[in-house]
């Protein structure tokens, strides 16, 4: 059995004061209401991830994660955060390729191998994140394009690395849209990704690999999406920062 992971993706919403608050809500309605061993992840913007690890202590059973980290080590790279700095906070996750990196800060497939492997190299699991835009997908190209983001970002890595990774399928046509996809489109990708990782890592790896899916996640539609076989859960953006909707979602894995 993969594990089941909900990682929500706070993205750059909130002031300290509201992280805090939904920090609060979140660690009792989970403490109240979750059952079972689903992973829980929370990936607030870089400024809150020390003190969020602080407030949620030992005994709360949700995770921290980063949303990016830089592809360099340390040095002269203004307003970067080092994989090796998140790791000096104890945080466990890292979220690496994410559409709005790729959309918006041309962040590169040979960029994002780097970045992979210097989470790994300082003991973080990235969530490499991959999904077609809506053109891509209408020209029927979105099979081709995710396989290709799948092996410039992991397919440098040997098994061994390979278990380490969460892979997140977000087509981008579903992101921060309202637009799911339906649950055969989820489940048609999530195999394709599988299988392809089969090819390059073997059958026994890629069966361990969490492929969760984002794009629209809401309580409504979640355990629909979550029931298909090779959902192993979600990604949530905007659902993620309602503390009720997400402990649903959460519910729902
Ligand atoms: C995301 O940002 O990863 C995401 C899936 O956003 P949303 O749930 O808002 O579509």
């Amino acid at each position: 059995m993969r594990q089941k992971i909900v990682a929500g993706n706070w993205k750059m919403n909130t002031t300290l004061q509201e992280a805090q608050s939904l920090t609060a809500e979140l660690i009792g309605m989970v403490a109240d209401e979750v059952q079972g061993d689903v992973k829980i992840i929370i990936c607030p913007p870089f400024p809150y991830l020390y003190g969020m690890k602080s407030q949620l202590g030992k005994a709360a059973r949700i995770e921290v994660g980063a949303q990016n980290c830089s592809e360099h080590a340390s040095g002269a790279y203004t307003g970067e955060v080092a994989a090796g700095m998140l790791k000096s906070l104890g945080i466990p996750y890292v979220i690496i390729g994410h559409s709005e990196r790729r959309q918006y800060f041309l962040e590169t497939g040979k960029q994002l191998a780097q970045k992979v492997d210097g989470a790994l190299a300082n003991g973080l699991k990235p969530i490499f994140c991959c999904g077609e835009p809506l053109e891509v997908r209408e020209a029927g190209d979105h099979e081709i394009l995710v396989k290709r983001q799948i092996e410039e970002g992991l397919f440098h890595l040997n098994t061994e690395a390979m278990k380490k990774i969460v892979v997140a399928y977000e087509p981008v046509w579903a992101i921060g849209t309202g637009k799911t996809a339906t649950t055969s489109q989820a489940q048609e990708m999530h195999s394709v990704i599988r299988k392809h990782l089969a090819d390059k890592f073997g059958a026994e790896t890629a069966e361990l690999v969490p492929i969760l899916y984002g794009g629209s996640v809401k309580p409504d539609n979640a355990q629909e999406l979550f029931s298909c076989a090779d959902v192993d859960g979600g990604l949530v953006g905007g659902a993620s920062l309602k503390s009720r909707d997400f402990v649903e979602i959460i519910k729902s894995a």
